[in-house]
């Protein structure tokens, strides 16, 4: 395996994927390599568990100029791991994923009669679908959504509910954790 030096990224082919820069650097155990870019507060979640793991944990701001112009304060963070333990990290990452898209799925349809949405997005996902009872393909695809993650809180509107996203076959899901209305459904 190579190393790109300019972005920490381990690759099997001659150019690094993210900078397009020619590697021929092997990569060495110690060398720090990408994990993830997540919202600053997952990325101190994930630290304090790779505390525990002993698996040394750097990070770094990524730069978002957009979310930045926009005054939001939920900067992003690069998080990087040795390459020997990599895999190790990797695999923390998907365990923890994967539980906590079966909290997030429990939490949604334990009150899943209170599913509800605005009736335009009743309407355009009853034309897309060619279904009468479209929360009921909602719940089906909330309950089969490989993913769920929590966006972080909505600052949009009242209450204090989180932008649950459900990434099902087809379809992304956006619910509010506490009104559960389904924000929006995006097609893919
Ligand atoms: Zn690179």
């Amino acid at each position: 395996m190579k190393y790109c030096e300019n972005c920490h990224i381990v690759t099997d082919f001659p150019r690094c994927p993210a900078c397009g820069a020619k590697v021929f650097r092997e990569v060495r155990e110690e060398d720090f390599c990408l994990l993830l870019e997540r919202t600053a507060s997952d990325c101190a979640v994930l630290k304090e568990i790779f505390e525990e793991e002993n698996i040394p944990c750097v990070a770094m701001p990524s730069g978002n100029g957009f979310r930045s112009s926009l005054g939001l304060r939920l900067e992003n963070e690069k998080l990087f791991v040795p390459y020997a333990q990599l895999e190790q990290a990797k695999e923390l990452v998907r365990t923890l994923a994967a539980r906590e898209t079966e909290r997030l799925r429990g939490q949604i349809l334990q009150h899943a009669d209170a599913l509800h949405m605005a009736p335009r997005l009743a309407r355009k996902l009853a034309k897309k679908w060619k279904a009468e009872d479209v929360l009921n393909v909602c719940k089906e695809k909330i309950a089969s959504a490989r993913r769920i993650e929590d966006g972080g809180r909505r600052l949009d509107g009242p209450g204090s509910g989180h932008f649950l996203f459900c990434y099902a076959d087809g379809a992304t899901l956006c619910v509010d954790s506490e009104s559960l209305e389904i924000l929006s459904v995006t097609f893919s």
